[in-house]
């Protein structure tokens, strides 16, 4: 068994908050009421957190065996005065996309045309798995240990990137995004179906195969069908696309003859297993008809593609995760993403606060990911975690932390990767920045 000492900070599951009387464990309440009426959240009182400012934690065979206030015991690793959070939790990049992050803005149909496929079509073979492996090594560099990603449209990409995910030990939704409509590869829609369900042999616990048809205009609706039919028959989870741009909701409208969300209904795409990235031109009527469903919440792409703001409010009915969109995003820094994420709902109104908006980097974009097993730090799940500096997050000659609600405010505007020191998987350092000290 290997113990850490240092100041611990977690979400925690409703269920444990339930059963702990410990006076660590601070509620912390989001900032605004629910600024649309009577909508009410899934999880509206689940807001607690855990801090142990001079904390224990445990970790056996991979996993936590437990944490809590520090207790004497020898050896240990010292970690203090850093900052120890559960890893960061992306549900939403494009693995073959990293390379094209920050170059040139455009409206989301032409921005695919003229730099993004022309990029996936060249990820495969040699290509995929020194990408896949390089992007896996990026996001631990951010603190990111479990993700959803999509690969290129080429089967062996597929297999690259489950490889480079095994070989980190992380937990990861991965799958092809699937195309037979405007596609940078010869295919039919017979073919594209058929390996799909060829390699969605590679489904496991932590590495799930993912149906990924990507959205509704790179798909005919023999293909949409074909995936829901897919996913349903092998009980796989489903990725996609939801109504980004104005422009793409009317072609789907257009192509489809009906609405975005209901095209996927129709194709049996919509249900717990479900994860829609950005949601952001959608009715009451179809936030309703997600509560089922999972979202990624997606910010920094949406600024930078000028899609538009989704609704984070009206999301909350949903289990609602963050995501980079990488290589629409800038980078894989969730802290980014939710420090984005803040600004958007801020001048748009009603920002939720850093409590809300870091539960949703860790244990919320778990939840959206059907891991039970990963997202926070508590006895019996997989010791995933990120050493902050804690010098970087809380400056020389910075005001007394005052609460833990103070503390995790500051987390969420300052953290970066520059303030990670080091990173965990199943108990195995990963990124290691600086020297640990041992003692006992
Ligand atoms: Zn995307």
């Amino acid at each position: 068994m290997e113990t850490f000492r240092a100041h611990i900070l977690t979400p925690l599951s409703s269920d444990l908050r339930h059963r702990t009387s410990d006076s660590a464990v601070r509620r912390v309440h989001r900032a605004p009421s629910l600024s649309k009426g009577e909508l009410r959240t899934r999880d509206d009182i689940d807001r607690a957190w855990a801090d142990w400012p001079d904390g224990r934690l445990d970790v056996e065979d991979g996993q936590i065996r437990s944490v809590g206030p520090w207790r004497r015991t020898s050896p240990y690793t010292d970690l203090r005065p850093h900052l120890v959070i559960p890893g960061l939790v992306d549900v939403h990049a494009h693995v073959p996309q990293l390379p094209v992050c920050g170059v040139h803005p455009d409206n989301l149909l032409d921005w695919l045309q003229k730099w993004t496929f022309p990029l996936e079509a060249r990820f495969r073979g040699a290509r995929a798995r020194t990408l896949s492996a390089s992007f896996i090594r990026e996001m631990l560099g951010h603190g990111t240990t479990t993700a959803a990603l999509y690969t290129s449209a080429w089967p062996d990409s597929v297999e690259a990137c489950f490889a480079a995910a095994r070989e980190a030990g992380i937990h990861a939704w991965i799958g092809p995004p699937l195309m037979d409509v405007d596609t940078y590869r010869p295919v039919t829609t017979r073919r594209v179906l058929d390996e799909a369900r060829h390699l969605s042999r590679l489904d496991s616990p932590r590495l799930r195969f993912a149906v990924t048809p990507r959205f509704a205009l790179s798909c005919s609706m023999d293909l949409l069908c074909g995936a829901g039919d897919l996913a349903r028959e092998f009980n796989l989870p489903i990725q996609t696309h939801l109504a980004e741009q104005q422009a793409e909701c009317r072609e789907v409208r257009r192509r489809f003859r009906r609405s975005y969300l209901h095209v996927y209904e129709r194709a049996g795409l919509v249900g717990h297993q479900s994860l829609f990235a950005h949601a952001i031109w959608l009715t009451d009527a179809d936030w309703a008809r997600l509560s089922t469903a999972a979202i990624a919440h997606c910010p920094t792409s949406n600024v930078f593609l000028g899609s538009g703001v989704m609704d984070w409010w009206r999301a909350q009915s949903a289990r609602v995760g963050l995501g980079s969109d990488v290589g629409a995003g800038p980078d894989l820094s969730i802290f980014r993403v939710a420090r984005t994420a803040w600004t958007v709902h801020s001048l748009a109104g009603a920002a939720p606060n850093a409590a809300d908006l870091l539960r949703a980097a860790t244990l919320g974009g778990a939840a959206a990911l059907g891991f039970d097993s990963v997202g926070s730090l508590e006895a019996g799940k997989s010791a995933d975690f990120v050493v902050l500096d804690a010098a970087r997050v809380i400056p020389r000659g910075a005001p007394d932390v005052e609460s833990t609600e103070d503390l995790l405010s500051r987390i969420l505007h300052r953290a970066g990767r520059s303030s990670i020191s080091h990173v965990y998987v199943g108990g195995r350092l990963v990124v290691d920045n600086v020297a640990l000290r041992s003692n006992g």
